[in-house]
């Protein structure tokens, strides 16, 4: 991901897999059967993503960052990195 003006056109709101630096993005429905939470010991949601490189990733609501990308791979659900 690279937010490089101009090479980008678009923008979404997504988790990153720090194994193979996929970004998944959480609009739309395409990652909803990658992702699911369940409630912890604590008492707080906790967000897995299954990676398509195996990895399970565990989140926070405020892992979420804004990441550029192009339309088409918002389109897709996911931008594999450099995407
Ligand atoms: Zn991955």
């Amino acid at each position: 991901m690279y937010r490089t003006p101009g090479y980008l056109d678009a923008a979404g709101r997504g988790i990153e897999c720090p194994t193979c630096h996929t970004v998944y993005f959480l609009e739309g429905d395409k990652n909803w059967d990658r992702m699911y939470h369940r409630l912890g010991e604590d008492g707080k949601r906790h967000w897995m993503l299954l990676c398509i490189c195996g990895e399970q990733v565990s989140f926070q609501k405020y892992d979420v960052a804004l990441y550029g990308t192009r339309s088409t791979a918002l389109k897709l659900g996911y931008a594999v990195e450099g995407q």
